[in-house]
């Protein structure tokens, strides 16, 4: 795959993923890394922001290429993988929550344009929750 630099004024969307794993030796962006670069024969990992359990925030392929985490979306997308399947915890969702807020400022992004992978894609789950639990811990608004 090659990779193409964009003009981040095209970014007009975040949609938000799960690794699908609650394995403790998948919580971390290095396995996640490996899995695209080696399993799919990705250049990178596809997404541009990996959170840990902990909710720590680490950053994945550079935002000024587009990601590959969403067939038909990726050019104009910003993709965030949160990790787990079916254990998710509130750091995570705070982690996500400033994340988001950041992103949101940085690239004029509507809030009505932050989606789960399966609004564009029904077949799948991901990202295993709902993604209103953002804005439960947003004291701002
Ligand atoms: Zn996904």
């Amino acid at each position: 795959m090659v990779d193409i630099i964009r003009d981040t004024k095209k970014i007009k969307q975040i949609i938000i993923h799960c690794t699908d794993s609650d394995e403790p030796e998948h919580d971390n962006i290095e396995t996640v890394r490996e899995w695209h670069i080696s399993e799919k024969k990705w250049s990178d990992i596809g997404y541009h922001y990996f959170i840990d359990k902990k909710g720590k925030i680490f950053p994945g392929r550079p935002i000024e290429k587009a990601g590959a985490h969403c067939i038909g979306q990726n050019a104009n997308s910003i993709g965030i993988c949160v990790s787990g399947r079916k254990d998710f915890w509130e750091t995570q969702f705070r982690a996500l929550n400033f994340l988001i807020i950041d992103l949101m400022r940085t690239f004029n992004i509507k809030r009505c344009d932050i989606h789960p992978h399966n609004y564009y894609n029904g077949a799948k789950s991901c990202p295993n929750f709902n993604i209103e639990k953002i804005w439960a811990f947003d004291t701002k608004k």
